[in-house]
């Protein structure tokens, strides 16, 4: 079960600074590790991102969420229906399998708890009958790598599919996603981390990999987006840009500046839902959520 950390007795401090790598000419320069989520997390909010990497100890976080529960027991759930053996992929396995992987954090009380695990069931059970059990995907929460002149990129897909095109197998990418409804083209098309996924899959296993699909279970819709060389091209490079952003603010704290401004914050909705809202001035100002609060969303609105 996860449990928020305990609060520290001494304030986060910038992480010690890594040695410098010395700059003989023709040199690599070390490339920068990264997820989609840490990527995402800069992307978001300079801020945030230094509170999960860069400071340590990293300051404590808030109290778990029932919306990240829900999405995580259900992603282990459809894991679990594909380790089954091809006989026993059927809908009646998966109240099983949903028991088995429930994570019970962040709910307001056991009957909203139970609720969930009915609707999380629900979807389930509507998802599957989508699926053809004797498909055998080409991986399930497969992780893909990739490195780029600027990036050493790793990442888990949800599922990998290998599908007939007109020139042979291609590669699809599916990600599920439980939150809150109305996901279209423009979501899957704008995805960095789909396209990171895709770029990666195509090294990987050398077919090509272009489309880029979002499994909306509480609605049982797909958005999909089909890239090009030259979209997944242009999320490349705007990765690579992030992360070189990422790479000279922690070379400023390392090198003695002020950590508060090579971190800005940004402020904004999202700070209500932000894991450092108690630590961060300007997520202090904002009225924290409940953490069902998104869950009630997805139940009014899916
Ligand atoms: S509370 Fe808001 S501004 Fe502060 S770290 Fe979180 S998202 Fe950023």
């Amino acid at each position: 079960m996860r449990r928020a950390g305990r609060p520290s007795t001494s304030p986060p401090r910038p992480r010690a600074a890594e040695p410098e790598q010395l700059g003989f000419e023709g040199m690599p320069e070390r490339l920068f590790v990264c997820t989609p989520s840490r990527l995402g997390a800069y992307a978001d909010c300079p801020r945030r991102y230094r509170y999960s990497y860069v400071d340590r100890p990293a300051p404590p976080k808030g109290p778990p969420w029932a919306h990240n529960s829900l999405g995580a027991s259900v992603h282990t759930a459809l894991k679990n229906w594909y380790a089954l053996p091809v006989d026993r992929r059927r809908s009646a396995a998966l109240a099983t399998l949903l028991k088995g992987t429930w994570v019970r954090d962040g709910y307001r009380d056991p009957e909203q708890e139970r609720a969930a695990f009915r609707r999380a069931l629900g979807w389930l059970e509507s998802y599957v009958a989508t699926l053809d059990p004797e498909t055998e995907p080409l991986g399930v929460e497969r992780v893909v790598a990739v490195k780029t002149g600027v990036l050493a990129f790793n990442g888990r897909a949800d599922r990998i599919d290998s599908r007939p095109g007109p020139a042979g197998a291609e590669l699809a990418i599916v990600d599920y996603k439980t939150g809150r409804a109305g996901l279209d083209t423009d979501d899957a098309r704008g995805s960095q981390a789909l396209a990171l996924y895709a770029y990666a899959a195509e090294r990987v296993f050398r077919k090509p990999c272009r489309r880029v699909e979002l499994h909306h279970l509480p609605t049982g819709t797909i958005a999909a987006h089909e890239h090009s060389p030259q979209s997944l091209t242009r999320q490349v490079s705007r990765a690579e840009e992030t992360a070189r952003d990422i790479m000279a603010a922690e070379r400023s704290v390392a090198d003695g500046g002020d950590p508060d401004q090579a971190f800005p914050t940004a402020p904004g909705p999202r700070c209500g839902w932000c894991d450092y809202r108690r630590t961060c001035p300007a997520g202090a100002q904002t009225p924290g959520k409940e953490p069902w609060a998104a869950l009630d969303r997805v139940a009014d609105g899916g």
